[in-house]
């Protein structure tokens, strides 16, 4: 039996979940969305879906950079999500993708202004995004991240992964595992589609809000947890290319990649070349905390099943 979609204000059946091929987002790329991961957990036979507020918070800071306006708050969204699990009612790790889009098939244009605004939402079963247990192996990307001028990073627009896309692919056919990219102007911004953090003599290190990256819930999550639960200092500032190549450690971090360690880049081993105990610390405890394993962080979870 297919899994159910929430389209057009309603849960139907994936193959009846069909729109326009003269939608505005599939013309333009006008969608904002978010990737969100729920947990199963086998002992509480439960599934948790992870701080999910915050991603429809942000969705909303999308929309307002997008001149949308969904019908639906937060909340809504909330609940649209916990019902959408209950009716597909899985018992794995699942990815949900909540997608805000402009939904006219009336007129052409690239204008934002005066086109409706529709929610989708689908879930699909995701164990690893990237499955490599020895640690990641990157590249710096030739290509750079579009800037906050151009099309913002801080809000996830459907057709800014145009750019991330290019970024994979190229990362991939040169036999490299992923790619960190660099702002316009040659700093360090982020990964493909996950944020950086490096390791500097004990210490965290990550790029600023205001450095052409999405804000990643990840990020805020590794922060305070490193911060208050690991008593770890975290420094957020600019980051040159060629500290990367001689930093003690690193990680990506993301809803899909969650915390996944660097081993080497472009070439030069990060640190001794295996992953850094740090690392190996901050991926568990993270792991513990999604399967809401750890009472201080149980919060964060949302349990969907009664
Ligand atoms: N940067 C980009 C470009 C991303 O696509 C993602 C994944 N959503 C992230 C960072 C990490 O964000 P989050 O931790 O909120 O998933």
């Amino acid at each position: 039996m297919s899994d159910y979609v929430f389209l057009d204000g309603k849960y139907v059946p994936e193959e009846q979940a069909t729109i326009s091929v003269k939608t505005h987002a599939f013309l333009y790329g006008t969608s904002v969305f978010e990737g969100i991961r729920a947990y199963w957990v086998e002992e509480d036979q439960q599934l948790y879906v992870f701080k999910m507020r915050e991603h429809f918070e942000r969705i909303i800071n999308s929309c307002k950079i997008m001149h949308m306006h969904p019908e639906y708050t937060v909340d809504d969204m909330c609940n649209i999500t916990l019902e959408l699990l209950k009716k597909n009612a899985p018992k794995v790790d699942t990815y949900i993708r909540p997608t805000v889009y402009k939904s006219s098939s009336k007129t052409i244009g690239p204008k934002l202004i005066g086109i409706d605004d529709a929610l989708m939402m689908f879930t699909l079963p995701l164990g690893n995004y990237i499955d490599c247990p020895d640690g990641l192996k990157v590249c710096v990307s030739n290509w750079r991240r579009s800037d906050d001028n151009a099309i913002p990073p801080r809000a996830k627009i459907s057709g800014c992964y145009a750019n991330t896309a290019l970024i994979v692919s190229d990362a991939r056919l040169a036999g490299f595992d992923d790619a960190i990219v660099l702002k316009a102007d040659g700093h360090v911004a982020e990964g493909s589609a996950m944020n950086l953090y490096l390791i500097e003599k004990g210490k965290l290190v990550t790029t600023k809000r205001t450095d052409d990256i999405l804000v990643g819930i990840t990020r805020n999550t590794v922060q305070e947890l490193a911060e208050n639960y690991l008593n770890m200092e975290v420094i957020e500032r600019e980051i040159d290319r060629t500290e990367l190549y001689i930093v003690d450690g690193a990680f990506y971090c993301g809803t899909g990649a969650q915390v996944m360690p660097i081993v080497s880049i472009d070439h030069r081993p990060v640190g001794d070349g295996k992953i850094t105990e740090t690392v190996k610390q901050i991926q568990q405890l993270y792991f513990d905390v999604v399967r809401a394993k750890i009472p201080e962080y149980k919060h964060w979870c949302t349990p969907v099943y009664d």
